[in-house]
């Protein structure tokens, strides 16, 4: 009973292809004993290991140990993000103004860069870039939008009082 329930289920609602099973996979799906695999990080055979899933033995996903290259990968972005954290700090010197335009850019990278580790497209080490971007765009933009502040009290305050103290 419950089975039929359950085909009448997914019979009326189809579940939506996931990107994953759309596109074409460049791997076989479960890792056959044919091309024996061994886990980047901990060594581990991951023969009968499903590519989407993670080393039984240390979590680290599958499908950076069949990619050598994306594992070691660093994120544009990540890099982008950190550069443009740096600049925010640097741009503080001048007023502030540069850090309006460079810290929120590095919070926006940052994520970006974050996403590319999440979904495994850039290795581990992008995380820590994209991180120190993030922090360093954040404190950026708040330095900057303290420094507007300032600015503009310095140039409204002698404004107000002139008009103040005018007959
Ligand atoms: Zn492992």
């Amino acid at each position: 009973m419950l089975g039929y329930h359950a085909r009448r289920m997914s019979d009326n609602f189809p579940q939506p292809a996931s990107p994953a099973t759309a596109a074409p996979p460049r791997y076989p799906s479960v890792i056959s004993n044919s091309a024996t695999i061994h886990c980047s990080r901990c060594g581990y055979d991951l023969t009968g290991s499903t590519v989407g899933g993670v080393c039984p033995e240390c979590g680290t996903p599958v499908s950076r140990s069949l990619d050598p290259a994306v594992g070691g990968k660093t994120s544009g972005y990540a890099v982008a993000s950190l550069v443009l954290g740096i600049l925010s700090i640097v741009g503080c010197m001048v007023y502030g103004l540069p850090s309006m335009v460079c810290g929120p850019l590095a919070i926006y990278f940052s994520v970006l860069g974050k996403r590319q580790v999440r979904r495994h497209e850039a290795g581990g080490s992008s995380q820590g870039l994209a991180q120190a971007g993030f922090v360093l765009g954040l404190i950026g933009t708040i330095i900057a939008a303290l420094c507007v502040l300032l600015i503009l009290m310095f140039i409204l305050v002698p404004f107000l009082i002139m008009i103040v103290t005018s007959p």
